[in-house]
């Protein structure tokens, strides 16, 4: 079992209702990569919109492909999770729920790691942590850049 010191079991619940068009994010994240939807004609990434929006005429699947990006970025805004209903997370609390500018550019909402949650701010620096699941998917965490 793969275990995080920050995490409970609820890691090893199976996914649900997965789209998909979401199938190769999550094979990626299986091989501990961060595959975002790129657009062949300007590059433009996305997430989780797997056509690009830039392009009013020829907005086709055909025209994307899933590649491994840097799963890098920079604090958006963020919440700090004082209560839960699930006892899973009790002895989680209090931890840090955040939006991620990517690098790229895409919005990804993610739970942060290792951080203490008073200490977060806007901009910050983050990278992802992949945390495998006994349920056979890998989760895409976030923790501070090293300094
Ligand atoms: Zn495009």
């Amino acid at each position: 079992m793969t275990t995080h010191p920050q995490l409970g079991p609820w890691i090893h619940r199976p996914l649900v209702a997965v789209d998909p068009d979401q199938v190769p994010f999550w094979d990626g994240l299986k091989k501990h990569e961060f595959h975002l939807c790129r657009c062949r004609l300007c590059g433009r990434d996305w997430f989780p919109f797997t056509v690009c929006r830039d392009h009013d005429d020829i907005p086709r699947i055909d025209d994307m492909e899933w590649v491994a990006t840097s799963g890098r970025g920079k604090v958006f805004a963020t919440t700090v999770v004082h209560q839960v209903i699930d006892a899973d997370f009790l002895d989680e609390v209090p931890y840090v729920l955040a939006i991620i500018e990517l690098d790229e550019g895409p919005l990804f909402p993610a739970r942060l790691v290792e951080c203490d949650p008073d200490a977060i701010s806007i901009d910050d620096r983050v990278e992802v942590v992949y945390v495998d699941s006994d349920a056979g998917h890998t989760l895409p965490l976030f923790r501070p850049e090293p300094l």
